[in-house]
């Protein structure tokens, strides 16, 4: 088998394959949620080396049932309830199948125009779909892009940032630790102080901002008191990252007066609303939005909560001249006329890597599919159930609720305290029932109920709850 699959071979396989996952989606309920695999067990079932000799692909489907499927946690299983949830669906799966199938590089406009201008197209739609200000838009100065992940988006974005505020002498002199700060809340995702060591500027730039007990949201007082400790003391600031729905409890950060304070400034105000962000498809829910208008940057992870398989950072600027600037460089050998021409978007120009794959083709397949409809129906139905959730834990006097939830995140502990809590959440993620995760909230632990898989049905979310309630 030392041959290229055939196109009959590849039609053959395709079709096994595609069986494989419509099976494996039916059957999802009859798995453990958490993978009970211990370390090594993995490895321990493959073989040493390499085979020399190519193999049938039917020995690499039934090795996936025997060796890769004990190891797999589920996340599309509907009591998947852990981190914040990773839809996949059809149509993304397969808009996924065809960029692959096409398997070009969308790093310029002209290594695939269609790459690039599906993509931005999706990206303004997107914008439509979520109500984000024209700014954002593709007409205006600004524009969309897909980044491979929030954590990337925190990355150019405070790559852009160090841009602007430098006048564009990150391009010539590299960035001086100790010269820029970098501000966000307790709660905002870890990837923020990633982005400042990988940038350079170091995690000792970053400003940790004190949060409200009650709503977990970023302090705008605190923010501009360091604000004026810094410049006084002789930094630069550069980004200031508000969070719309923070991971830990969903915390929705005062992101219009953050955004005035960081411009008061000159610093770049970057959003993150990985998760929540998508819930604006929904009319009721676009009061998440409030502020966002004065972002210089935003981004939400379809990825996460609105059905399109990883990965799929939605990531907008307001001004696409300083992500440019910071990123671009034009070697000889990527030189051609549509460049030159000024005309066109090279989407290289607005990331870190060169490379790109087709990922706007799955946002495609997933909008066209759903319609804005189905993508409301998908957000709603959750919503609702978490709103019912939270009405259970309240109603028993044995549990508590720990921070506001106007989304599909409920925040919840044990009366009894931590101990109590733990081994609670321990026992029902043993069982394999349901799979839900921890964070702390002012200093307690807490359980998260992150309601966002596909096939999640309220029995799904009653059968948790009892388990729990048993645990008590
Ligand atoms: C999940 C999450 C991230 C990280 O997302 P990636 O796309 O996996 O990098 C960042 N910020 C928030 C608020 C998140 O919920």
């Amino acid at each position: 088998m030392n041959a290229h699959m055939s196109p009959d071979e590849f039609r053959r396989h395709g079709h096994q394959v595609i069986d494989w996952i419509a099976d494996y989606h039916e059957r999802l309920e009859s798995f453990p949620v958490l993978s009970q695999a211990s370390p090594g067990n993995v490895r321990a079932s493959l073989p040493a080396d390499p085979p020399e000799r190519g193999e049938g692909f039917e020995s690499v489907l039934a090795d996936l049932d025997r060796v890769i499927m004990p190891g797999i946690t589920h996340w599309q299983h509907p009591s998947f309830f852990a981190f914040f949830p990773a839809n996949a669906s059809g149509p993304a799966i397969l808009g996924d199948l065809l960029a692959s199938g096409l398997g070009v590089q969308g790093m310029l406009w002209a290594t695939s125009p269609a790459a690039t201008e599906l993509e931005t197209h999706m990206l303004d739609w997107l914008a439509t779909l979520l109500g984000l200000d024209p700014r954002f838009r593709s007409d205006s100065a600004g524009g969309g892009v897909i980044q491979h992940s929030a954590s990337d988006a925190a990355l150019v974005a405070l790559v852009a940032a160090l841009h602007r505020v430098s006048g564009g002498a990150t391009e010539t002199a590299g960035t001086a630790a100790g010269r820029f700060t970098v501000y966000t809340s307790e709660q905002t995702h870890s990837s923020v102080e990633k982005a400042c060591r990988v940038a350079g500027v170091g995690s000792a730039a970053l400003r940790k901002l004190r949060i409200d007990p009650a709503t977990q949201a970023a302090d705008a007082g605190h923010l501009a008191d360091l604000l004026a400790a810094d410049v006084a003391a002789g930094y630069t600031p550069a980004l200031v990252v508000a969070s719309v729905g923070a991971t830990g409890t969903g915390a929705l950060d005062p992101v219009g007066t953050l955004a005035d304070l960081a411009h008061e400034h000159g610093a770049w105000l970057h959003v993150d609303a990985a998760w929540a962000g998508v819930a604006a498809v929904c009319d009721e829910l676009r009061w998440i939005n409030a502020g966002v208008e004065k972002a210089d940057s935003y981004c939400t992870n379809p990825h996460k909560w609105l059905l399109t398989n990883f990965d799929c950072n939605a990531f907008w600027v307001a001004d696409r001249a300083a992500l440019i600037g910071a990123l671009s460089i034009l070697p000889e050998y990527l030189r051609n006329e549509a460049t030159e021409s000024g005309e066109v978007f090279d989407y290289r120009d607005w990331q870190v890597p060169l490379g790109r794959r087709f990922r706007a083709l799955k946002l495609w397949t997933v909008l066209r599919w759903y319609g804005a409809r189905g993508l409301r129906d998908h957000i709603r139905g959750h919503v609702a159930l978490a709103q019912e959730f939270a009405g259970w834990v309240a109603a028993d006097g044995r549990f508590e609720l720990l921070a506001p939830h106007p989304l599909a995140l409920v925040t919840f502990a044990l009366r009894a305290g931590d101990a109590a809590t733990r081994s609670a959440l321990h026992a029902v993620n043993a069982s394999g029932d349901a799979y839900l995760t921890h964070t702390l909230v002012n200093g307690r632990l807490a359980i998260r109920m992150a309601i966002g898989s596909v096939l999640t049905e309220r029995r799904h979310v009653e059968a948790a709850w009892h388990a729990i309630q048993a645990q008590a």
